[in-house]
């Protein structure tokens, strides 16, 4: 039973989250996507390496907007393995530079075929030229990306809705940013509508919106700065009510996790991480 569940599961992992580099890993066992490379190429390859993951089973890379913590190893990494990029025209202009049968196209609200997976972007509220989150779906299991928000808007919330496990946003505690030693304009750019999510945010989010499906979050793009992982952690596991809660590293990728396709197959949160990384090796 558990070596069917294995072989039928969606698999995770942040391999960095936060202002220092995003990349954020999604697939089965044949087919991944990489969400950013805010790392260089070498370090991805590293990540993926201790984790027991293999870059032949990336397929593609999304890239979500074009600051500097989400696009550092994208054009090595797709050059080296001739990966396919998705990025916005807009995005490119200003994005890494790609050999250009690299670089491939995507609109919002129409999902990108990869393998076996769907991955769907939306718009999302960020001082960057044309941003948009992902969710990444196989057989109706929905892991979703979503750092770098200014604010929680109505398309946000209806996504949350859907996803099993969360990337989520949670940059800053707000009195941290207001008494912290960022220059006036800099907190404003943060917190103004269209810079990153507070703790509060998107603890609001998670308590008003999660669907009764959703079993992991994962916290992300925490500000080294104006926030703390040891108290997110404590802000959110009062509230997790069986949901399982990370924290995304600044410094560390997190262990893989997995959610099982066959949901009536009932393996709690709790047992279903840390994958067991043999599962790779065949
Ligand atoms: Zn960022
Ligand atoms: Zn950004």
């Amino acid at each position: 039973m558990f070596f069917f569940a294995a072989i039928m599961a969606l698999y995770f992992t942040s391999l960095n989250s936060g202002s220092n580099g995003n990349c954020y890993y999604v697939g089965t066992k044949t087919d991944a996507v990489l969400i950013d490379v805010g790392l260089s190429c070498r370090e991805t390859e590293k990540r993926l390496q201790k984790l027991g993951l293999h870059m032949k089973t990336v397929k593609a890379i999304f890239v979500s907007h074009e600051h500097g913590d989400h696009i550092k190893g994208v054009s090595t990494l797709a050059n080296k393995y001739n990966l396919p990029v998705y990025i916005t025209a807009k995005t490119a202009k200003y994005g890494p530079r790609l050999i250009s049968h690299l670089s491939k196209s995507f609109t919002a609200n129409e999902a990108v075929t990869i393998g076996g997976l769907l991955i769907n972007p939306f718009l999302k509220s960020h001082d960057a030229t044309d941003p948009h989150s992902f969710t990444i779906s196989y057989n109706g299991i929905t892991v979703g990306v979503f750092t770098d928000i200014g604010n929680v808007c109505a398309e946000l919330i209806g996504h949350f809705k859907l996803c099993h496990a969360v990337f989520l946003e949670a940059n800053y505690d707000a009195d941290m940013l207001e008494n912290g030693r960022y220059p006036i304009h800099l907190k404003n750019r943060i917190r103004g509508g269209e810079g990153h999510l507070s703790n509060k945010e998107a603890l609001d989010l998670f308590n008003n919106h999660r669907p009764p499906f959703l079993s992991h979050l994962l916290l992300s793009h925490l500000s080294k700065e104006n926030n703390s992982p040891e108290m997110v952690e404590a802000l959110f596991s009062t509230h997790a009510n069986g949901v399982n809660i990370s924290i995304a590293s600044r410094y560390q990728s997190t262990a893989v996790f997995s959610i099982n396709i066959d949901t009536n197959i009932q393996i709690p949160a709790k047992v279903q991480q840390p994958v067991q990384m043999a599962l790779f090796d065949e």
